[in-house]
């Protein structure tokens, strides 16, 4: 059956809590199999240091592409429906977390509603989010508002951002 048209979307996945490393690749597989969504890509996995609050482990990151007839909201809503199975607690802002799952770009849409901003708010300033999403969608990749990944990432250290071995 015809579906509407196909966009592509990319999702920063997040983990410092409960074996991270197997929290993002079990979320993978569990965005990969909702209803209306096929991955296109997978980064390799990042170890950052934590945002805000210092007392806390470091954080195991990876993004992902997919490509879905999902609205923008349907799409959050499902990632926050994995993220509760994972056991998230919201405790502090930008505190330790089981599982993260941010909606970076969805097309070439911008949204801004109260519970969604699209693209997600930080992107710019995030090792953590620039440099594995440069891995899956390459340098030319547009940021609808605030330009090219290689613009952003000339302007974004690597603040201690590593590549784990695959
Ligand atoms: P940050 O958003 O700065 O990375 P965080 O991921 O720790 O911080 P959360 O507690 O996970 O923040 O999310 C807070 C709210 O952000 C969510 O309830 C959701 O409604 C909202 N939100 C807005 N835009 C997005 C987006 N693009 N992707 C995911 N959540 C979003
Ligand atoms: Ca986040
Ligand atoms: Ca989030």
């Amino acid at each position: 059956m015809k579906t509407a048209a196909e966009i592509e979307a990319y999702i920063g996945l997040g983990s410092n809590l409960e074996q991270p490393e197997a929290q993002i690749t079990s979320a993978r597989k569990e965005i990969a199999a909702l209803p209306q969504v096929a991955e296109g890509a997978f980064s390799s996995l990042y170890r950052s240091a934590p945002m805000g609050p210092q007392d806390q482990p470091d954080y195991i990151n990876a993004v992902m592409k997919i490509s879905t007839d999902l609205s923008p909201m349907a799409l959050l809503q499902a990632l926050q429906r994995i993220e509760n199975r994972h056991g998230r607690v919201r405790a502090r802002r930008w505190g330790e977390r089981t599982l993260d799952l941010d909606i970076l770009c969805y097309g070439d849409q911008q949204i801004e509603q109260p519970d969604l901003i699209i693209p997600h708010v930080g992107i710019a300033e995030r090792a953590f989010v620039l440099y594995p999403l440069a891995e899956i969608a390459g340098p030319d990749l547009v940021i609808p508002g605030q330009g090219t990944l290689s613009q952003l990432l000339t302007a974004c250290p690597l603040n201690g951002l590593s590549r784990l071995p695959a």
